[in-house]
């Protein structure tokens, strides 16, 4: 497969990168521009724990202890929501694939459509700022923006932007405890996909420690080349 090269009518775009790296924040300016659907991994098993089904029981411990979910329990959810009809848009798999063999699987489930990837986008983070972000990390719980108390406060505080919504949500595993744990993770486990996917010229790299709006364009230009 080479993804450097590949033109499909549902574009499949990943995006990698520690905790914090502004994978979140990305996919959904990428929905708004390019009409994609933002794929997040962390957001389905969240709703899985609140939905309290097996798959939620078993991520539960895990998740708050900053560790990985099992790749059968992610590779589920994940090839379930995939099938959804609105899917055929064109994807962005924000915290998706972790590991190796989830990579290997993805490639196999595109595959059998006849799909495959057509950009990861890396986005490069230090780890103390990925502690900052993380530690001030809440999201409205009316539609999902995502803010930082200082590195992007609402306009008016305690109120959504977006919506206008004040129910502003903090998330159970942003704690300076899981920094580390998850941190630990991303390095052992997900790094060396930048290589997996390098090997197979599908790998773009970002300096996310740019302001938002610079990453954006960044990410932009790299989604029109590959989907060009
Ligand atoms: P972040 O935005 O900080 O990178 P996510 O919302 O993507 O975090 O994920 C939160 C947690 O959900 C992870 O720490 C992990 O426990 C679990 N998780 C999410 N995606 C995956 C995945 N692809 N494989 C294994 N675990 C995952
Ligand atoms: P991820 O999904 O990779 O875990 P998020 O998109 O949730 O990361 O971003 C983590 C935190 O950092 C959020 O509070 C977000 O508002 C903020 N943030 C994201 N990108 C940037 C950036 N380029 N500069 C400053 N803050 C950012
Ligand atoms: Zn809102």
């Amino acid at each position: 497969m080479d993804g450097a090269t590949v033109v499909q009518a549902a574009p499949v775009l990943i995006l990698l990168g520690p905790p914090g790296a502004g994978k979140g924040t990305q996919a959904r300016l990428l929905e708004e521009r390019f009409g994609l659907v933002q794929l997040s991994t962390g957001d389905l098993l969240r709703a899985a724990v609140a939905a309290g089904t097996e798959a939620g029981k078993a991520a539960e411990s895990v998740m708050k202890a900053g560790g990985l979910v099992s790749d059968e329990i992610v590779l589920a959810i994940l090839a379930d929501r995939l099938a959804e009809p609105d899917c055929a848009q064109g994807v962005i798999l924000d915290g998706f694939p972790r590991t190796t063999a989830q990579a290997e699987a993805l490639d196999a489930l595109l595959a059998e459509s006849g799909q495959c990837i057509n950009a990861a986008i890396s986005l490069d983070v230090d780890d103390v700022k990925m502690v900052i972000r993380i530690s001030g990390r809440f999201t409205c719980g009316t539609c999902g923006e995502g803010y930082h108390e200082t590195l992007k406060p609402p306009k008016q505080k305690g109120i959504c932007d977006q919506c206008g919504g004040s129910k502003m949500m903090r998330r159970a595993d942003d704690t300076a405890e899981t920094a580390m744990a998850r941190l630990d993770a991303y390095h052992v486990q997900t790094e060396p996909l930048i290589e997996y996917y390098r090997a197979k010229r599908a790998l773009s790299c970002v300096n996310a420690m740019q302001a938002i709006d610079r990453v954006a364009d960044q990410i932009a230009k790299i989604v029109e080349e590959k989907t060009a």
